[in-house]
């Protein structure tokens, strides 16, 4: 670290504390210190992420959210000399049951309000812009030309890249062991490394996002709960320039990868960490493939696209993103300890929505009018109502249950 004074600390350098130092920077406040104990960004839940990038969601602030990360990846893309590698290959969304196709209609009719482009397709149409998948009991097919995927880990560096260029400093292999306050707000953090002084700490920590805020004396439900998918080896007629695609009667998703089919899904039974139960130096518990649940993805594919059974794997991603109780994002700083703010809980798509995330925080605070939707993010709805460990873990775990119902991400 060349200095030991900024006016943020960010903890954390995944793609939310990436995205959220980017923004920072963006709106002009570059004097920004971004603390990552690993060695590289992006090292942790991130490099996991399978890089989708969809902007259809069930209300206009989502959706708005989405529509800016996916405008700072196309940016990105055109200008940055470090590229996040955005392939914007369009996304289906795949409807077998009623429900779905009275989803899609609404989600439809969302993005024309948001004016994202976006219709239904017939199956003629759907079969030509995925060649080797089978329509034939399909309903409707969801068209959106501009969703598409970037690489997580390109996509961290292209951030750190644009915020370097632009005067924030990164360290790496620097771990925050301690919060320092001062008159009952934030003055700065000791790490491994020294200590430096600050008017902001941005809680951008994931999966140990809790841990953080316990130094401030702070308690939020943030769970990590296990998300997995598994890359098949290169399939013929898989081009990547396919677009995305998502099933959710079948609470589905995928895309080309590396030649072959990237399938993940959204587990009927959840299963969850109690983060109360590893500290701030352990990492989140480790996690084997579990393949009774991966094969069942690959099962419910098999009349959609049966190349994909029993095809040779080649890797698994897994991780612990991070779930809240209400399915929201906790953005804003907390009212009780002024200077800490927080960039968590970002219910599986803080890769897609990093740069949204950026731009609501940086709302927070500095907007004299900040929208209702940011305030409805605030921490301090977990400060000011009571909650418990027991029932917000059930809770974040049915978010992920019936994440297409309530997200439609
Ligand atoms: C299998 C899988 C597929 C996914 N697919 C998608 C997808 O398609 N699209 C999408 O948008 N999202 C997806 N996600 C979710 C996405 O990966 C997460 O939402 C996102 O990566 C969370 O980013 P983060 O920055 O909050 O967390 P992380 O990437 O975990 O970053 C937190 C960082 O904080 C650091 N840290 C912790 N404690 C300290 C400390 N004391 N001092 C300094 N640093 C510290 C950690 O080392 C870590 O690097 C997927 C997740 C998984 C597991």
């Amino acid at each position: 670290m060349q200095k030991d004074k900024f006016e943020f600390v960010v903890i954390g350098g995944g793609a939310v504390g990436c995205g959220v130092a980017y923004s920072l920077v963006r709106a002009g406040k570059p004097d920004v210190l971004l603390v990552e104990r690993a060695d590289d960004v992006g090292e942790v839940t991130t490099s996991q992420g399978a890089g989708l990038c969809g902007q259809m969601r069930n209300s206009v602030d989502r959706t708005k959210l989405a529509m800016h990360s996916a405008q700072t990846f196309r940016d990105l893309e055109a200008d940055a000399s470090v590229k996040p590698d955005w392939n914007e290959v369009g996304s289906i969304r795949i409807a077998f049951s009623d429900e779905a196709v009275d989803q899609f209609d609404e989600l439809k009719s969302v993005a024309d309000s948001c004016g994202l482009e976006g219709e239904m397709i017939d199956l003629r149409e759907a079969r030509k812009r995925w060649p080797p998948m089978q329509f034939d009991s399909v309903k409707a097919v969801l068209w959106c030309p501009t969703d598409g995927y970037m690489l997580p880990k390109s996509l961290v560096n292209a951030y750190r890249h644009e915020c370097e260029r632009m005067g924030a400093q990164f360290s790496m292999g620097t771990a925050v062991e301690e919060i320092v306050l001062k008159d009952g707000r934030i003055s700065g953090v000791k790490t491994n490394r020294g200590e430096v002084t600050c008017r902001y700490v941005i809680n951008a920590a994931g999966a140990h996002a809790y841990h953080i805020a316990k130094l401030a004396g702070l308690e939020f439900p943030i769970v990590p709960v296990r998300h997995e998918y598994f890359v098949t080896v290169p399939l013929e007629g898989l081009a990547p320039t396919l677009p995305c695609f998502r099933i959710p009667d079948m609470t589905l998703y995928g895309r080309v990868a590396e030649g072959g089919l990237l399938l993940g899904g959204w587990e009927p039974a959840a299963l969850h960490a109690d983060p109360r139960a590893y500290s701030m130096e352990e990492m989140a518990p480790a996690i084997s493939p579990d393949w009774a649940v991966l094969d069942s993805f690959e099962k419910k594919m098999i009349h959609l696209f049966p190349e994909s059974q029993k095809t040779e794997k080649s890797r698994v991603g897994k991780g612990w993103p991070t779930f809240t109780p209400d399915g929201q994002f906790i953005i804003g700083e907390s009212s009780r300890v002024k200077g800490f703010v927080m960039a968590g809980g970002c219910n599986a798509h803080g890769i897609s929505g990093s740069a949204g995330i950026g731009r609501l925080l940086v709302e927070s605070l500095f907007d004299d009018a900040p929208s209702d939707y940011v305030k409805s993010l605030s921490p301090d709805r977990f400060t000011e109502a009571s909650w418990d460990w027991a029932k917000a873990s059930v809770q974040a775990r049915r978010i992920y249950e019936t994440y297409y119902g309530i997200e439609c991400c």
